[in-house]
């Protein structure tokens, strides 16, 4: 069976080459524990030289820091027709919480790479089914250093577990278009 840190890294390869294909950051795996309060798998970004950029999967205790997760991995952006609709936090499957970590990390590249416009809480506050996720992650959020990246790359995350469950994301085509998606597109889509 394989680990999760390799099927981690496997989501994560995929998503640097529908992204990023000519050149795809290096995917570190480390023994040693991250640094205290730092996540166990991340987009490691030098302002001052973005050569040096990587991503990091330390896999001491990746298990347990996922299954630690599991309770914010959850659906909450249900369509009112949705069947789910009503059940609030429906788990994520075991290859959603991989796509949703990855493209979570993937999007914080696509923000400082391609400096791109965020999509914060007054975008998702004219959605119909992304209204209350970003009402909710928007305390958390508004008052922290590098908030408005992290709301931002939270939300690619939690959008694409659900498009995929959905069957949205059919092509890398699609794939693509999320990585990149400007607050405008966004609320094109939703319409
Ligand atoms: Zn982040």
């Amino acid at each position: 069976m394989k680990s999760l840190a390799s099927k981690l890294r496997e989501t994560l390869e995929y998503l640097e080459l529908i992204a990023f294909p000519s050149n795809p950051l290096p995917i570190v795996l480390r023994e040693e524990p991250p640094f205290y309060g730092d996540p166990q798998f991340l987009f490691a970004h030098c302002p001052t030289d973005f050569s040096q950029d990587e991503y990091r999967i330390h896999i001491g205790n990746l298990d347990s820091y996922i299954k630690a997760g599991a309770p914010y991995h959850a659906h909450v952006m249900l369509e009112v027709n949705d069947p789910d609709f009503g059940t609030r936090g429906v788990p994520f499957t075991e290859q959603e919480t991989f796509l949703a970590m990855a493209l979570h990390e993937v999007r914080h590249r696509v923000q400082y790479h391609n400096r791109i416009d965020l999509i914060d809480h007054t975008h998702t506050e004219q959605t119909g089914r992304c209204h209350l996720w970003g009402k909710m992650q928007k305390k958390h959020y508004q008052n922290m250093l590098g908030g408005a990246h992290e709301f931002d790359a939270l939300f690619i995350g939690h959008y694409g577990a659900y498009e995929l469950r959905r069957d949205r994301l059919k092509t890398e085509g699609d794939v693509r278009k999320l990585l990149f998606i400007t607050p405008s597109e966004f609320l094109n889509r939703e319409k």
